[in-house]
């Protein structure tokens, strides 16, 4: 018998995959196009999520999960081959569950991995404020400390899933300094005393899913809701990020992909010249350097998180999940692109699918640290 290669998908992921694809195809493309449109949040969406299982994915077994980062990548791909919102609503799930899992204490993880995992309990991540997004050390938002733990004052922009959220992994700065160091990540529940979630952003992609300012006036965090040691929460959270970095990619991949099925079917159908717009030799090349892009995107995608399965950490995990991250949110746009392209007007229009992919296509290519900043990862490592 032979060792299957990382490259290559187990059983468990064909299944997921199998699985994800047809409830994909049956259940969530056909609310694609409305989710986008209105911008409202998919609670039907969340609640098929929910029924079906899928947030458990990337949790260890202990906690009714799979423990397995290309499992849950598969599913994202999948997801996001017809709804980025739906993909979504796994991906901000489990950003803050990867922190708690690295840097929380027993009780917190106690507390709430479960609920994040059966999806009784949902959460977002909060690092962004209007004045510093790329440069973490740049936040304001300070935690005082006071007798029992900290005050907490301070405001964030961006906060993807605060609206519906229990409770918000936030970074906040300890102490007198400004330095990196001084960042730590706190654990603030909705209904703390002087918290509250302002304006929905109004966005170009990534619409279904709100993305709001949070306000923090005096708030009172317990000792117990800090992660990991004072001092140590922006490492470990930095490290938490490098392991969840592919599901990030791994939307680009399924966006892209998506974005072919679509181009694919159109231009079987489109007629110009007499012949059918497939069989123009430029416009098949076009579609196969699509699909190239793609395949490379998504084997690079499974490395990278293969390689967190296999407990890779440090440099060697951190440089192949910004490649990951930056090679199929880059192929991912291109694709879309191209892909309006070949809708011709068509692509612009609102009644087609295809412009919702080229504006959700923009946003991979910034959030969680932008294709600039995995660039630097990338050559800091390469040159250290
Ligand atoms: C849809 C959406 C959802 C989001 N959700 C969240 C969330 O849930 N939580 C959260 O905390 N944040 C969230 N963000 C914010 C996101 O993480 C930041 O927008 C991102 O980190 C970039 O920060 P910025 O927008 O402040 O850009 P800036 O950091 O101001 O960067 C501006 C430009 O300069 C470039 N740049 C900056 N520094 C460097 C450098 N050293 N070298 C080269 N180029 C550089 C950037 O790449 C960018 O092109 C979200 C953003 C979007 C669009």
């Amino acid at each position: 018998m032979t060792t299957p290669s990382p490259f290559e998908l187990g059983e468990d992921q064909r299944a997921i995959r199998a699985l994800v694809r047809r409830v994909a195809e049956e259940k969530v493309a056909p609310r694609a196009a409305e989710i986008d449109a209105t911008g409202d949040y998919p609670q039907d969406m969340y609640d098929l999520l929910t029924e079906l299982g899928l947030f458990t994915l990337p949790f260890p077994e202990a906690y009714g999960g799979a423990d397995s980062m290309l499992s849950s990548c598969v599913a994202v791909e999948e997801f996001g081959r017809v709804c980025y919102n739906t993909a979504y609503l796994l991906v901000v799930q489990w950003t803050p569950f990867g922190t708690i899992l690295a840097g929380g204490t027993k009780e917190q993880k106690e507390r709430f991995l479960p609920g994040l995992a059966n999806g009784d309990l949902r959460a977002a991540f909060s690092l962004t404020e209007p004045q510093s997004g790329s440069d973490v050390a740049g936040i304001k938002t300070r935690a005082t400390r006071v007798d029992g733990g900290y005050k907490l004052n301070g405001g964030k922009i961006w906060c993807t899933n605060s609206a519906v959220s229990d409770f918000i992994v936030v970074a906040a700065k300890t102490g007198e300094s400004d330095e990196r160091g001084a960042v730590n990540f706190f654990i603030v529940e909705k209904d703390m005393d002087g918290f509250s979630v302002g304006r929905k952003e109004d966005k170009l992609g990534a619409r279904g899913v709100p993305s709001s300012t949070i306000f923090f006036e005096d708030v009172f965090i317990p000792e117990e809701n800090r992660l990991g040691p004072e001092g140590e929460g922006f490492k470990i959270v930095m490290e938490a990020l490098n392991k969840s970095r592919p599901i990030i990619a791994a939307r680009g991949v399924g966006l892209a992909q998506g974005a072919i099925d679509h181009a694919q079917a159109f231009i079987s159908e489109r007629h110009a010249f007499g012949q059918a717009v497939k069989d123009f030799q430029g416009v098949r090349w076009m579609l196969a350097d699509m699909q190239i892009q793609t395949e490379a995107a998504r084997g690079l995608v499974y490395k990278a998180a293969a390689a967190v399965d296999a407990g890779l950490e440090g440099n060697d995990l951190a440089i192949q999940a910004a490649i990951a991250k930056c090679h199929a949110t880059d192929t991912a746009m291109q694709v879309a692109t191209d892909a309006v392209q070949l809708f011709g007007a068509s692509g612009i229009s609102n009644e087609y699918p295809i412009n919702r992919y080229f504006r959700d296509a923009k946003v991979l290519q910034i959030v969680e640290g932008t294709n600039q900043i995995q660039r630097n990862i990338i050559s800091r490592i390469m040159l250290r």
